[in-house]
């Protein structure tokens, strides 16, 4: 490759960024890095009315929170700037004029009644959408007269009407687009603004962009490029599009295949290095079997040579599955200091704040081994930190026990926990595991209900355990709940 590498992710803040738009932004983020080049933000922000407030954030924030960095963009400045397009306006609109001046564009002046009609009888007889080409022939004199009544342009490329526009795209081998099926589009709307199409190309020549990496839904644009960089004289980057991205049912990706914004994955709980991991493979693999890889080995094996032609399919178990992979990774230390912020968030509001780090810590290994996602932490574990616990009194009665003899095993598990010293896992298996056989019923019932008595649940991580991080006397008090609760029972 003779040019520097310099790619860019150009989103549109017109919603939150969704699986599609931070795959295209990450597998641009990997190039960059494999190449020891450029990863360049521009935000195109051109179509002011579907802008949504927040979404820039949003977009940078995911950027941020999956450590895809960039050299050049919002915040961090850069020597191609403004990275806002709709700080640019004035290049494009001279971009517009001078393509009017060279006779590739010209000035239409049809009004949106016009327009409509135009496309009704379209639709009527059954003709292909596009624009007829009525002011592409008018004379300077006719458009003066159409300026003199006021009536404000917009610019319009003229596209050949004959003739093939092609390239080598580095995934899809060739691309010919047949010139006759492109309309003349519009570039620069009546207000200034430019359309997407102008305000790419101009801003891909001016950053310097080498490789353009985006969604294969843009390739029915790249005729309309190729056409606009030619007539500008500038040499095009080169163009890779992406695989698209389905569902499981191989339809469209939507949230009910479990794909929702990058915000939304943190919030609920998955990592973003299971992120990083598993949007990497949607299109890309490094061979027919890793699945697990770091940081640095997607960027050192990251290549344009095995992103798939064929669509890429999304699913939501394969994420969970690697994300319960990633945590177990993790040290406990880390996965204290990440599921303290979710528990923080979901605990109920009764229980006391700040959360102590040291207590998360304690009870970490408990949840680490099952957890899928952090967000399911604060559901394991809230019997930890609530004060009391709700369930219902029969709960505690297993299905094979009686009331009575689930109040003779708590009642001489009381006694047998009062006198314990040491109040750890070992302690409490020693003292209470031969208390079955003294007492003459199944480990399964006597532990069944203790588990009950001192988590309030039938299923919960492993008992002595538990009750070790719980404490004594939390153990105690909540055997006496429990007690209290029996024998109230069915009165
Ligand atoms: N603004 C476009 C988007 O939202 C950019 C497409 C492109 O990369 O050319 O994805």
């Amino acid at each position: 490759m003779s040019k520097p590498v310099r790619v860019r992710y150009a989103p549109s803040p017109t919603g939150f960024p969704h699986v599609g738009n931070i795959r295209t932004a990450l597998f641009n983020w990997l190039f960059a890095r494999h190449h020891g080049g450029s990863f360049i933000v521009r935000i195109e922000d051109t179509d002011v009315a579907r802008t949504v407030e927040g979404a820039v954030e949003a977009i940078l924030d995911g950027l941020r929170w999956l450590g895809l960095d960039w050299d050049e963009g919002p915040e961090v400045g850069g020597n191609h700037g403004p990275y806002f397009q709709s700080q640019r306006l004035k290049r494009y609109q001279e971009a517009a004029d001078r393509l009017v001046a060279q006779g590739n564009a010209y000035r239409c002046y049809c009004s949106s009644e016009r327009l409509d009609q135009m496309r009704a009888e379209q639709v009527k007889h059954k003709q292909p959408p596009g624009y007829d080409r009525a002011c592409r022939t008018l004379t300077a004199e006719e458009c003066g007269i159409r300026e003199g009544q006021g009536i404000v342009p917009v610019v319009r490329f003229k596209v050949p009407l004959t003739g093939q526009t092609r390239t080598n795209d580095l995934i899809r081998g060739e691309v010919v687009f047949e010139n006759s099926t492109l309309d003349d589009f519009v570039l620069l709307k009546s207000d200034g603004y430019p359309t997407y199409h102008l305000a790419n190309i101009v801003d891909d020549h001016e950053m310097k962009v080498s490789h353009v990496l985006r969604a294969e839904e843009w390739l029915s644009s790249l005729p309309r490029h190729l056409l606009l960089y030619q007539a500008m004289g500038y040499q095009p980057p080169l163009f890779a599009h992406l695989p698209m991205i389905l569902g499981t049912d191989r339809s469209k990706l939507s949230k009910r295949h479990g794909a929702v914004s990058i915000t939304e994955y943190k919030e609920m709980g998955y990592l973003p290095e299971t992120m990083v991991n598993f949007l990497a493979l949607l299109g890309w693999s490094l061979d027919d079997k890793t699945e697990i890889m770091s940081r640095e080995q997607l960027v050192q094996g990251f290549s344009l040579e095995r992103v798939s032609r064929t669509a890429a399919i999304f699913n939501i178990e394969k994420l969970n599955w690697m994300n319960g992979v990633y945590i177990r990774t993790l040290t406990i230390d880390d996965f204290a200091q990440r599921s303290l912020p979710l528990l923080d968030k979901k605990l109920p509001a009764q229980v006391k704040r700040p959360l102590s780090l040291d207590y998360i810590r304690q009870l970490a290994p408990l949840f680490q081994e099952r957890a899928r996602t952090l967000a399911e932490v604060p559901e394991l574990s809230d019997f930890f930190f609530v004060d009391e616990l709700e369930y219902d009194a029969a709960l505690l009665v297993g299905k094979k026990s009686t009331r009575e003899s689930t109040l003779r095993c708590l009642e001489a598990s009381r006694e047998r926990i009062l006198k314990l010293d040491r109040f750890d896992k070992e302690s409490l298996e020693g003292s209470l595991r031969p208390l079955a056989e003294e007492l003459g019923v199944k480990t399964g019932e006597l532990f069944g209900a203790l588990r009950t008595a001192t988590t309030g649940r039938t299923a919960a991580p492993p008992l002595f355990e538990t009750m070790a991080v719980l404490g004594k006397d939390l153990c105690l008090k909540r055997i006496d709940v429990a007690l209290d609760k029996l024998r109230g029972m069915g009165l």
